[in-house]
């Protein structure tokens, strides 16, 4: 093939049947971060996308969310903040809690990491079910921060997140 095929990302995520249990159609990245053309186009298209949006902080959610995150914050010159699990942060954090399939999670940020009115682009993998999000946005908002917009790399458009998301502006490269 032409080297100057343009690049289809949904080529480079990997469907992997019943990870991590069965009945979950998990969509594995690691081929596409592999890939250094395909990691370079999927960096580009969503620096591209933001490009003039004025975001003045990329908020990465943990743990996949910190790989694409980081690299957009530096494309989009400006700071990346990491949304951690319960316990992983070492200065004084504000925290949310948020329900899961069984049980419940808490996440993190650090109380110095967003300013108020500040322009905030949440960062994750993938969009499910947009739980994990929601609660990163909670944090953001907490800490008196705007949420500009949310990006992600892959986003499941049949669980429907986008909804539980309304209001925002949501973006994502491949959709299935
Ligand atoms: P949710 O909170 O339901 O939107 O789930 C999103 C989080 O779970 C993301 O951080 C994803 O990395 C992960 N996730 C959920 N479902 C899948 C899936 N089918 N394939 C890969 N990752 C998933």
């Amino acid at each position: 093939t032409s080297t100057s095929e343009p690049i289809r990302l949904e080529d480079w995520v990997r469907d992997i049947p019943n990870f991590p249990q069965e009945g979950v159609l998990f969509k594995d990245i690691t081929p596409l971060l592999q890939d250094p053309k395909a990691f370079h186009v999927a960096m580009d298209r969503l620096a591209a996308h933001y490009a003039g949006a004025g975001i003045e902080a990329v908020v990465g959610v943990e743990s996949r969310g910190f790989i694409f995150g980081a690299p957009l914050a530096y494309l989009l010159n400006c700071g990346f903040v990491p949304v951690r699990k319960f316990g992983k942060l070492p200065f004084e954090t504000v925290s949310v809690e948020y329900a899961l399939e069984y049980g419940t999670n808490v996440v993190e940020l650090h109380t110095d990491a967003i300013k108020p009115g500040q322009r905030v682009l949440i960062v994750d993998d993938l969009l499910a079910t947009g739980g994990t999000v929601s609660a990163s946005i909670e944090l953001v908002e907490k800490m008196g921060g705007h949420v500009a917009g949310i990006a992600f790399l892959v986003e499941l458009g049949f669980l429907k997140g986008r909804e539980r998301l309304q209001g925002h502006d949501v973006f994502a490269l491949i959709q299935y």
